[in-house]
Formats: structure tokens, C-alpha cells, sequence
């Protein structure tokens, strides 16, 4: 416990960006919070802090526009800048806010909190120990980073530059902190790295290793996973999906692109055929397994013949969702150098085309799911009527009428889908 240094400074976290981001400002709202200091709206914080992502253009500059915005309602409050932009762009970002501090040196927040007063710059290359078990809330589900940054330098990605060179954290260090959340009532974790797959290659073990260690944790309902890269994704990963009871039925492979020219271009690492090889493999072997997808359109030198077998990649594997996006440039990566860009309206209307093609794909594959029965974690009560909700394993989020069950909470109920919305289903408890 930290020592407690206020009663009355208020503090306010505002997040973009992936769920590493996430993860960064749930550390820091308990440091806060460690500290004594309460969480309050912009208006009434002194406080405020930005977690901001770098991975598009127009998330980049949302993150000037909003300390301008938040300037312009509360004058008093010190600014704290932080994510991936605070990273790579801090001199720029230091000119407008209190404290800057990159992805590396959470940490430094422990500094920040028993000395407010000190505008300082926090950007360190390394994390000083990727080991250290930061606090978690409290809550069903949880985030468990097993690993920062990335090796692979994707030509389009600016993470290689904003969260470093890869690093695992060790097995040991990522058990004892499942073990604490499942202690305080955790049922699900999520381990979350940018390439999961090529976790632990300098421990002397692997990611696989990793999955049949936490297996183990008495108590532990699931076990989920993001970001599989396709080029390290493995068929062990396969068959430890399998045969791990905690780890669920559903993974997310960013295919980003379907031909194979854009996917060298890319640099990739992998062909068309050896992903759709790995996507075979799963859906042969995981009963009922889910796949959810990464795409960029407009990528330079994208013709109409490249786009089109990015479509037909999403007609054949038919993922349950995808996120798609405009190619957009960014500093320092290689992609902005390849000639010819796309146009923005050809990407937007590429962008639509397969968004539309996605929504019908969904929509059809949730209504297939109608007269399944699936185990749903309870997660509390729905904003749809009155409803509780959950996750099944495969990971879409299921409303169903509550009857008695107004405290189950936490629990696995069986739930027979009776209803397919947009984003989601409706069942009823059998
Ligand atoms: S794998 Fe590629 S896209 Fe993913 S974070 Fe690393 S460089 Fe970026």
C-alpha cells in the first residue's frame, strides 16, 4: 500500500487506443487511487490524464484537440500525457501538458503522485523491471500483459517505435499475478501482448508453456488471448487450444491483407495460403471455435485485384467480426515511402465494401448460433431491458432473462440462444 499523501486531489484518466492502453490507464487509476487521490470528472479533477495511441494519424491529433478541449473547461488541472504518442512525440507533447510519460515508464507514476507539483518528462527506452506486478481492480475479467513491444517492424505499424523491442515477462511473474486476481474473485484473464506467439523465445520457453502453466490455477474459469501473429501462430497452439479447459474457443488473427504482393509489402511475414492453412487447421479442430480479424484496405499499391482477394479471403473464412481500416500514414515506418499511395476516396469506398460484406457475414453467423446452448459467464445486468449478460467462449456477448438467478454474478450458466441481434444474442437460462 502506498503512502497516502491526500484526501481531496481529484483525478480524471481519459483512454484511446488498444486494450494494452487499457491495461496502462487501469495501472495508473490504482496508483491513484493508492494514493488517496479520488476519481472525479474533467471539471473537478486537478488532475487529468491522456492515454494516447499513435497507431493512426487521426488518433494522433485527437489527442492535441482533446488537451485543448480539456484545457478549455478546467484551467487549473495539471495535464498528464501518456501512450504511445507521449512515446515517440514527447517534445511536441511536453509544450502542451504538465507531465509526459512513454509507454515504458509507468512506473514513474509512483514519482508523480508524491510530488504533483513537478512538471517533469518520463521517457525511458527500457522498462526498468517488466516483472513488477502492477495493481490491478478489482472485476471478473482482467488484463494481464505477458510481454511489451515488438520485434516485427510490419512496414504500416509505428508499436515497434512507440512500445520498444519485445520483452517477455518471466512465466513466474505472470502466475503469481493470475493467482492474486483469481484470489480477489477474478474469473477470466486476458494475456495481452502485441505477438503472443513469440512469447518467452529468450526465457527458454514458449507461449504454449505459458497457457498450460496458468491452466493450472485452481479457480481460474478462463483463459483469452490477443494479438496472434499468423507468421508464429502454431499448430501447439492449436492443439493446446484443444486440450486446455480453461482456454477459450476463440482467436484473433489479423489477416490485414488477402493478396499476397500487399502482404510481402507489408512485410508480413506470411502468404495467403499459409494463413488460410492455419485457419483450416483451427476450425477443423476447435468445435464451435470463433475468428475475429484485423484488415487494412488502400494500403500503397493496393489495386482493385488486391481488394478483391482480400474479400474473398473474408467470404471463405467468414469471421465473425472484423476491424477494418483506411490505410493511414505515419512517421518512421516504411510504408509511407511506397509509391503510389491510394487515394482517400478509393479507400473509403473499399473500406465500405468490405465493412458492408462483414455485417452480412455477422449477421448470418449469429442467427446460425439460434437453438445453441452455450456457457455464459454472468457479468451483471443488461442496458437491454431486464436482462443479465455474459460472454460465451467464443467471446459475443449473450443478454438472457434473469428469473431468480438476479446474483449470479460470476457464475457459468447454460443459456439457449433464442435471438440474434447486430452485435450480439439473446437467449434464455435452461
Ligand atoms: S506485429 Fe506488426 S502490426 Fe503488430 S505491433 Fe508488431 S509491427 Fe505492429
Amino acid at each position: 500500500m502506498g503512502e497516502k499523501i491526500s484526501d481531496k486531489m481529484k483525478f480524471h484518466i481519459k483512454t484511446y487506443g488498444c486494450q494494452m492502453n487499457e491495461r496502462d490507464s487501469e495501472k495508473v487509476y490504482c496508483i491513484f487511487k493508492e494514493y488517496g487521490f479520488e476519481e472525479a470528472s474533467i471539471q473537478d479533477a486537478d488532475v487529468v490524464v491522456v492515454n494516447s495511441c499513435a497507431v493512426r494519424e487521426k488518433a494522433e491529433s485527437k489527442i492535441y484537440s482533446e488537451i485543448g478541449r480539456i484545457k478549455s473547461i478546467n484551467k487549473k488541472a495539471k495535464i498528464i500525457a501518456m501512450g504511445c504518442v507521449a512515446q515517440f512525440n514527447h517534445k511536441k507533447l511536453k509544450t502542451v501538458s504538465d507531465f509526459v510519460v512513454g509507454t515504458s515508464s509507468i512506473d514513474k507514476f509512483y514519482r508523480i503522485v508524491k510530488n504533483i507539483e513537478d512538471g517533469v518528462v518520463f521517457v525511458d527506452e527500457k522498462m526498468d523491471n517488466p516483472d513488477y506486478i502492477f495493481p490491478h481492480k478489482k472485476g471478473l475479467n482482467a488484463f494481464v500483459d505477458i510481454m511489451y513491444g515488438c520485434n516485427n517492424f510490419c512496414t504500416y505499424c509505428i508499436v515497434p517505435f512507440t512500445r520498444g523491442r519485445e520483452i517477455s515477462r518471466t512465466k513466474e511473474s505472470i502466475i503469481d499475478e493470475v493467482k492474486q486476481l483469481v484470489d480477489n474473485g477474478t474469473k477470466e484473464v486476458m494475456l495481452l501482448g502485441q505477438n503472443v506467439n513469440s512469447y518467452g523465445h529468450k526465457l527458454g520457453y514458449g507461449f504454449v508453456d505459458l497457457l498450460y502453466e496458468v491452466d493450472k490455477i485452481g479457480g481460474l474459469e478462463r483463459v483469452r488471448f490477443t494479438t496472434s501473429h499468423p507468421k508464429d501462430f502454431s499448430k501447439e497452439l492449436i492443439y493446446a487450444m484443444k486440450e486446455l479447459k480453461t482456454v477459450c474457443e476463440h482467436i484473433h488473427l489479423p489477416l490485414q491483407s488477402g493478396s499476397n504482393k500487399i502482404l510481402k509489402l507489408m512485410r508480413r511475414g506470411y502468404t495467403k495460403e499459409e494463413y488460410l492453412e492455419k485457419v483450416y487447421l483451427y476450425k477443423e479442430q476447435i468445435a464451435e471455435g470463433s475468428i475475429t480479424t484485423d484488415i487494412i484496405v488502400g494500403f500503397p499499391q493496393e489495386t482493385e485485384e488486391d481488394f478483391q482477394e482480400t474479400l474473398e479471403i473474408v467470404k471463405n473464412v467468414e469471421y465473425d467480426t472484423s476491424f477494418s481500416f483506411k490505410y493511414s500514414k505515419r512517421p518512421l515506418t516504411k510504408a509511407r515511402e511506397i509509391e503510389p499511395q491510394v487515394d482517400e476516396d478509393v479507400k473509403l469506398r473499399r473500406l465500405n465494401e468490405l465493412q458492408d460484406l462483414q455485417a452480412e457475414i455477422t449477421q448470418r453467423k449469429n442467427k446460425e448460433q439460434i437453438g445453441k446452448v452455450f456457457d455464459v459467464l454472468v457479468e451483471g445486468k443488461s442496458k437491454k431491458g431486464n436482462m443479465l449478460y455474459g460472454r460465451n467462449r467464443q467471446n459475443t456477448v449473450v443478454n438472457f432473462d434473469f428469473k431468480d438467478n438476479i446474483n449470479a454474478r460470476g457464475d457459468v450458466v447454460k443459456v439457449k440462444i433464442t435471438k440474434a441481434l447486430k452485435h450480439s444474442l439473446v437467449g434464455e437460462l435452461v
